[in-house]
């Protein structure tokens, strides 16, 4: 019998919907290893969010220190790795986000732990199905060390529903917070009223076809129509249209929303790779033979110029008549 122990991301006193797949992954994961789901909430303001946390599994552990305000994986990982101990948990798990990410490796190396990253399916108790080249192929890992540190795809877990009761929250204490000589200098963040990438349910983004940065201007209209995030392709942020955090891809962010549109991107598998999980991707592109049309679930062959004007009329007139 093992735990799940499971790192849940949250932001203004709920958990981040980035959380909620990890916890997908954690239940199955408990279900194999015939444990219980329990989630670590780490951070200044943790206390604030484990109601919310609550909801979603039988157990949850907050560390809540003022000096834990911003995240630093040097200060962060003894405490995954304290609470792994404490808790007895067979697995430790993180959504593969940046902060997953470069959290969850430093958390396996204190527990002498193996590591499954970026896993897109449990195939069975300590085995590991993950994309390699750029998502055209899975394979299959096998861990066999008594404790695994494992960080699943967002794009790849349904997010969890809540259960049917809350579950019993504990704290428990930081113990010594050293940074190790890190330090947090300032987080330079684009501030906008649109969902993040990683969270939203619909992203509109566009490609090196828009060709320069006041012509995304018609996409944020699209995307704030919609209550959409922005995101683009790695040429449109190479050529500096628009902010690099916007890319979407295997060296971007990984998304999978409801809802996507790819406006004048061509679809390479770098692209693809980062939003190919999308539940109904729309591709506009005045080129039939791009590849973003084998991905695509509705193909609008046309200049984005008139196309996506005319996409706006229609959603203007149908929000109208509601
Ligand atoms: C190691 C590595 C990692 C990479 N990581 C990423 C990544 O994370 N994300 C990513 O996106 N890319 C990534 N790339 C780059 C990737 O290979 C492509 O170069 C990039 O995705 C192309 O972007 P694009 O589709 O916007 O541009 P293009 O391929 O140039 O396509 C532009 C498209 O716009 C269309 N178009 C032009 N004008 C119009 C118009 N008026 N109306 C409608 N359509 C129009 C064209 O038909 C074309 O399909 C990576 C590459 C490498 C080597």
């Amino acid at each position: 019998m093992g735990n799940v122990l499971a790192f849940c991301e949250f932001q203004d006193g709920a958990l981040r919907s980035s959380a909620l797949s990890n916890l997908a992954f954690a239940r199955t994961a408990a279900e194999a290893h015939g444990g219980e789901v329990v989630i670590l909430l780490v951070g200044h303001g943790a206390q604030a969010a484990s109601a919310s946390a609550a909801k979603f599994a039988p157990k949850v552990v907050v560390v809540d220190d003022a000096k834990l305000e911003h995240y630093l994986a040097e200060t962060y990982a003894p405490i995954l790795a304290d609470q792994a101990k404490a808790l007895g948990a067979a697995i430790v798990s993180a959504t593969a986000t940046a902060v997953g990410k470069d959290l969850m490796p430093r958390v396996a190396a204190l527990l002498d732990a193996g590591m499954a990253s970026d896993i897109s399916k449990l195939a069975a108790k300590n085995q590991f199905v993950r994309p390699i080249l750029a998502g055209n192929a899975y394979s299959t890992i096998e861990i066999s060390s008594p404790i695994i540190c494992v960080t699943p795809r967002q794009s790849e877990f349904e997010p969890a529903a809540e259960l049917g009761s809350a579950g019993a929250v504990s704290t428990a204490a930081a113990g010594t917070i050293d940074s190790k000589g890190a330090e947090f200098v300032k987080l330079d963040a684009q501030k906008s009223d649109r969902p993040d990438l990683g969270d939203a349910k619909v992203v509109v983004a566009g490609g090196r076809g828009m060709k320069n940065g006041e012509n995304f201007k018609v996409l944020e209209e699209l995307a704030d129509l919609l209550g959409a995030a922005m995101g683009a392709s790695r040429a449109a942020t190479d050529a500096g249209m628009v902010p690099a955090d916007w890319q979407v891809g295997q060296t971007g962010k990984i998304v999978a929303p409801n809802l996507y549109f790819a406006v004048a991107i061509s679809g390479a598998i770098q692209h693809l790779a980062g939003m190919k999980g999308s539940k109904t991707i729309v591709a506009i592109n005045k080129n039939k033979d791009e590849p973003i049309f084998q991905v695509a679930d509705y193909g609008i062959v046309a200049e984005w110029e008139k196309a996506v004007p005319e996409l706006i009329a229609e959603i203007k007139k149908l929000k109208a008549t509601r």
